[in-house]
């Protein structure tokens, strides 16, 4: 386990990107938040510090916390090889996917339970009776019973569901049901996620949101975005006039210098329409399908569109070990397409050495993207479908998972109704390229659906709420 610390941030970034009555909500939010808790330490515990939702929420909305002077850490749990290969299962099991084919066994158990074992007695070396703690996902539940025992209030908070549970999401909950019968809350991000047998006084229903002054959400002019693609590899340009900036976390400012691993027969043209998915290495996001559907769906209809698939280096994230393997599968299917498919299609390993850069890269990409696509499987909730929302992008999205409290369909975003459907994702995508003012409606209401419900603001207030009756 180690600590990731949390640098007090302001609320001041806010006042140019809300209307001043949205920016006074948000301040009484966190100064509510903070005197629910009083003197209290809050701790936050998750698997990993980077790569995926629940870093980008942790790093970017504690901060703020810590800048309204709560007392608020965040520790991540580390683990075997074997044992991120076990949470992995429960994660796809969770999601009521197979992941591996493996099911869960009694040996399982062990792995679990030791290696949280070890974690325990770190976690107990830090955290004390009369805190609070947070713990995030299958990875964490295990430590509930002995944390909580300890006297610490205790949360869990899972990030993933299925709508319709089959037998891989109750196997899920029969082998974590134990643990999570320790927390004083479980916290869902939608209501069809909550376990059957969970008593509806101990749940809590919380949506994620994003960060919009974070320097993945920053405003960033065209010349920048441009710069930055450029510095890194995805759409060369000769003289962007702009510089590859962007402010980082702390408010102090930095630039873009490192170059993306990118799998590709020849660079974008600095003009060419482009289509994204911004993801993990992860099966359950589809690389595969949207690289088949784009080139069966729209390349017939627009030669000269570009895709971009774009997730992080495949090492970096810490308990996603199906990474490489998922990426060398998207690139065995790359190879194996059409030539003009293959060259207008592009596989981005972004750096994650740089939080903050990393970011900026993801911010480009997205502003630069005439149609942001996430055809998920399934989906706990989708933070890269309100990042793009929120800078006006029309969004394809499938409809499942915490997508479909996003977008409302053909208003501030389209839907995917059957997720496996290739076709019919590469025609939707092909009938938006050709339709560049639905496509601007469609991104001016997603923005305005990003405002309306999924701001700091938001969460800060409905996790005060839970806190405060936990704590009552
Ligand atoms: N992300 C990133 N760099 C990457 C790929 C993804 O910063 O190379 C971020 C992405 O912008 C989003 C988060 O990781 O903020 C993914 O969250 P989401 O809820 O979409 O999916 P999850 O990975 O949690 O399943």
């Amino acid at each position: 386990m180690f600590e990731v610390p949390v640098e007090p941030r302001s609320l001041e970034a806010f006042r140019a990107l809300l209307e001043p009555a949205d920016h006074h909500r948000l301040e009484r939010s966190v100064e509510r938040f903070r005197d629910v808790l009083g003197d209290r330490r809050l701790w936050h515990v998750n698997s990993t510090k980077q790569g995926g939702g629940v870093a980008e929420l942790l790093s970017t909305l504690l901060p703020y916390l810590a800048g309204a002077g709560v007392d608020v850490h965040w520790l991540v749990i580390e683990g075997t090889e074997e044992f991120f290969e076990l949470t992995k299962r429960l994660h796809n099991h969770l999601h009521d996917a197979d992941g591996d084919a493996r099911p869960l066994g009694d040996g399982d158990r062990t792995v679990y339970d030791q290696s949280l074992a070890r974690e325990v007695a770190a976690v107990e070396t830090v955290v004390g009776a009369g805190d609070l703690a947070i713990l995030h996902d299958p990875q964490t539940a295990g430590l509930l019973p002995s944390v909580g025992a300890r006297g610490t209030t205790t949360l869990w908070r899972c990030h993933i569901g299925v709508d319709e549970p089959g037998p891989l999401a109750k196997d899920a909950w029969s082998f974590l049901s134990g643990d999570v019968a320790a927390a004083q809350r479980c916290i869902f991000s939608r209501p069809s996620y909550v376990w059957e047998g969970i008593d509806p006084e101990r749940v809590a229903i919380i949506p994620p949101c994003i960060d919009v002054a974070s320097p993945k959400n920053h405003p960033m002019s065209d010349a920048t975005t441009a710069a930055v693609l450029d510095i890194i590899g995805v759409v060369p340009a000769s003289g962007t006039g702009g510089i590859p900036e962007f402010v980082g976390t702390d408010g102090t400012p930095g630039t873009v210098q490192r170059r993306a691993a990118v799998t590709e027969t020849a660079p974008i043209p600095t003009d060419a329409a482009i289509v994204l998915q911004v993801s993990r290495w992860d099966r359950l996001k589809d690389p595969q399908g949207v690289l088949h559907g784009f080139a069966a769906g729209v390349l017939p209809k627009h030669g000269d569109a570009h895709l971009v698939l774009a997730g992080p280096e495949t090492a970096a994230v810490d308990d996603d070990p199906e990474g490489a393997e998922t990426f060398a599968k998207v690139v065995r299917d790359w190879e194996g397409l059409p030539s003009a498919a293959r060259d207008r299609s592009h596989l981005v390993r972004l750096p994650m050495d740089d939080d903050d850069a990393n970011s900026a890269m993801v911010n480009a990409l997205q502003r630069r993207a005439d149609v942001v696509v996430q055809k998920s499987l399934a989906e706990g909730f989708g933070l890269t479908v309100a990042e793009a929302m929120w800078k006006q992008r029309p969004v394809i999205a499938s409809r499942v998972g915490g997508i479909q409290d996003q977008i409302v369909d053909g208003e501030s975003g389209v839907f995917l109704d059957d997720p496996t459907d290739v076709e019919t994702f590469g025609r939707a995508v092909a009938e938006l390229l050709g339709d560049p003012a639905c496509a601007e409606a469609i991104g001016d209401a997603a923005r305005q659906r990003v405002c309306d419900c999924f701001l700091p603001t938001h969460h800060f207030e409905k996790e005060a709420r839970v806190l405060d009756e936990v704590l009552d």
